[in-house]
């Protein structure tokens, strides 16, 4: 998200290829790439993942592999650390069966969340459990930010010698992946930082990095809801300080060309928004949804008495207590959120949206006014998509950061 279209072609010179992301039951995909037993482990460990607690004649049922393929499995997963045994099921007639499901409070990604606000560190189980966190203020200096950055990255694999640990970084901005750099954070305007080959030269830990919005994507196709998890097309909006847009067609995050797509904060949905857009502009859907546009309604032109005094937080807990202002702020701003995404609708298809963001917190105010919107623009013979909001909490981009590591173990199964 927030990214400034006019410093596109001047930045970014790299092509960078769409990484393939892979789901349960993906397996032509995989073949290319790893040999039938590793296919079978890739099946087993996602199985595992996806409807722990199982048992090992379940997923035999499940997925068509022999019984004593999936114990040999199941036995290397529990000596690497991956699975671990819960005791045992109910019997349906003969012995009872033991239970497995993914082995927790073993760490397995570090997750590098940086946002305009605040940036945290979280190590995580395969679970997405967050095991240990660190958070300090974002500061525009890129100096100090690296320094924190390495230095709490460092620190983390120091205390973790014997950890297979992976390091993923969220970002509001571009990330070039063939060269392990960030391209741009328009908030910031940093270009070119190459963090990632930092971390992966002092700590030798392997690091990915991508945008926050397809980072949340991948998050909700790893933690979110099973229906979402399950769902194979499917678009996640990210309201934050910007509008940030992941697009999940046949379980994978297609990032388009330079790893620009899903800019759809950029798209002219209207003149006269409450905020100039990052992009210096006030027709785009950002400077009518964003947060900073809530805020900015909210306060109603009274910036120069209540800037800095009102936050998004506040002015939830302030819908939720029954102000009518907040409330009337949340419905309007609904609306500018339902009219983007019926352009979405439209254009993707999907079987769900999914939002994201701490206005999920007053999702029964805002509901009725993005569904309205959203169906305004749905071709009446077809069914509407589900619009949904995140279960990944107040933070989805820590998960997001985290979700780019398991989504690369679960694909591996190293
Ligand atoms: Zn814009």
């Amino acid at each position: 998200m927030l990214y400034c279209r006019s410093r596109r072609n001047k930045l970014i010179q790299t092509s960078i290829q769409m990484k393939k992301i892979y789901i349960p039951g993906a397996r032509s995909q995989i073949a290319r790439h790893n040999t039938i037993r590793d296919i079978n482990r890739q099946i087993v460990l996602n199985f595992i993942r996806v409807h722990s607690p199982i048992s090992r004649a379940e997923i035999a049922r499940e997925t068509s592999l022999q019984r004593s393929t999936i114990s040999a499995i199941v036995e290397d997963l529990t000596q690497e650390g991956f699975v671990e045994d819960i005791g045992t099921g109910t019997s349906t007639g003969g012995r009872k069966p033991t239970l497995l499901r993914l082995k927790t409070g073993t760490p397995v990604a570090l997750g590098v969340d940086v946002t305009p606000r605040e940036t945290t560190i979280a190590l995580a189980d395969l679970a997405g459990n967050l095991l240990e966190t660190e958070r300090f203020p974002t500061s525009s200096d890129i100096r100090y930010m690296n320094e924190q950055i390495l230095g709490k990255v460092s620190k983390f694999a120091a205390s973790y010698p014997n950890a297979e640990l992976r390091v993923g970084i969220s970002i509001p901005g571009i990330a070039d992946p063939s060269s392990n750099t960030i391209a741009y954070i328009p908030y910031f305007q940093w270009t070119n930082w190459d963090i990632g080959k930092q971390i992966e030269e002092k700590t030798g830990l392997p690091v990915t990095i991508d945008n926050d919005a397809n980072a949340v994507a991948l998050a909700e196709l790893w933690f979110g809801d099973g229906q979402i998890s399950k769902t194979h097309n499917f678009i996640t909006i990210l309201v934050a300080e910007g509008i940030g847009t992941g697009i999940i067609i046949k379980g994978e995050v297609y990032r388009g060309e330079f790893g620009a797509a899903g800019e759809f904060g950029h798209m002219y949905v209207g003149e006269g928004a409450p905020v100039e857009c990052s992009c210096g502009r006030r027709d785009c859907w950002e400077a009518h949804a964003s947060e900073k546009a809530m805020i900015s309604r909210y306060l109603n032109g009274r910036e120069s008495v209540a800037k800095g005094n009102v936050d998004m937080e506040q002015i939830i807990n302030l819908a939720l207590n029954g102000e009518s202002r907040a409330i009337e702020t949340l419905k309007s701003s609904a609306k500018s959120l339902g009219i983007g995404i019926s352009s979405l609708i439209v254009g993707f298809s999907p079987q769900a949206v999914v939002i994201s963001g701490s206005i999920v917190r007053a999702w029964d105010i805002v509901k009725e006014d993005l569904q309205i919107l959203a169906d305004r623009s749905i071709r009446t013979e077809l069914a509407s998509p589900a619009i949904v909001p995140s279960t990944l909490g107040d933070e989805p981009t820590i998960l997001g950061s985290i979700g780019l590591i398991l989504a690369k173990k679960f694909a591996a199964g190293s």
